[in-house]
């Protein structure tokens, strides 16, 4: 489904990243893969995984707070690959006690932190990405219901969310023309080194589950899935759109 098509990872920290299901099943299908590193503390494990997609795969360091390593990314891109058809961001962060206390108490320093990191970076990925799109593309981006309703804890990272999801839909408007699509992916909650930094993930793991209409949780392969039809022409209509995989959790009133 992905034959010949060159692809773009930002955010596997390890085997449980949802980025690594996703890429899973880009490559499955048959795409060359890139990934982006954040600091040598995370260099191994991505080259340990990665290492399983061949040698011919590269890996880049990136910390998407400096745009001069968003570049530096592209333009090692451009060398080895020499065009782009998918990116998948699946990249989010805030402090610990943005994530902890009230809401009320968000500081203006974590807020810029949670902002720059989970939304400001997709617009400076899909600037750098777009000169490489000439055969159109597909940019992913990962979300959560904490965007739209009020989700205890996720606090500023629901806020980061909202403005991730409106980001989605002005590049969708302006990179349209190119033919370069940029959808996101809401997930329910997966049990991942940053669900982990959310107090009190375990009780939503839970109550997720008891109320979503399919009384489960999200399976990492469902999210590869739904990753894999955005990247490919099965979704060459779809743009702009949030796309909830979660159970059906979204749609209960009670
Ligand atoms: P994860 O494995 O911890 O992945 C988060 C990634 O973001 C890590 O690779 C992390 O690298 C990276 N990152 C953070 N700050 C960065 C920076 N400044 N520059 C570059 N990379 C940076 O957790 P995950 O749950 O798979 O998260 C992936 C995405 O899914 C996030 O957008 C998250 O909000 C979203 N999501 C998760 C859930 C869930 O329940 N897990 C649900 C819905 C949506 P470091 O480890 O080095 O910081």
């Amino acid at each position: 489904m992905l034959k010949d098509k060159l692809g773009l990872v930002f955010g596997v920290a390890n085997k449980r990243s949802i980025a690594w299901s996703i890429a899973q099943a880009w490559h499955q299908a048959g795409a060359r893969l890139a990934f982006t590193y954040q600091g040598e503390r995370l260099k191994a494990n991505v080259e340990e995984l990665v290492g399983t997609f061949g040698q011919d795969t590269p890996i880049y360091p990136c910390d998407v707070t400096r745009d001069e390593e968003i570049l530096s990314v592209f333009e090692n891109l451009k060398r080895d690959f020499g065009k782009l058809h998918l990116v998948l961001h699946s990249i989010a962060f805030a402090p610990r006690e943005a994530l902890e206390g009230r809401f009320v108490n968000t500081s203006r320093e974590a807020f810029r932190i949670a902002h720059d990191v989970s939304a400001y970076s997709l617009l400076g990925i899909a600037r750098a990405a777009q000169p490489l799109m000439t055969d159109g593309g597909s940019i992913v981006a990962m979300t959560y219901y904490g965007a739209e309703k009020v989700v205890p804890h996720y606090n500023v990272m629901g806020v980061a969310k909202a403005s991730l999801e409106a980001t989605v839909r002005y590049l969708a408007h302006d990179l349209g023309p190119d033919k370069i699509r940029v959808n996101a992916i809401s997930a329910g909650p997966v049990n991942t080194l940053a669900a982990r930094g959310i107090s009190g993930f375990g009780e939503m793991l839970k109550y997720h589950a008891d109320h979503a209409p399919l009384k489960r949780n999200v399976l990492p392969k469902e999210l590869g899935d739904t990753g894999l039809y955005l990247a490919s022409d099965m979704s060459s209509a779809v743009t702009g759109e949030v796309i909830y995989v979660d159970c059906g959790y979204n749609i209960m009133g009670m």
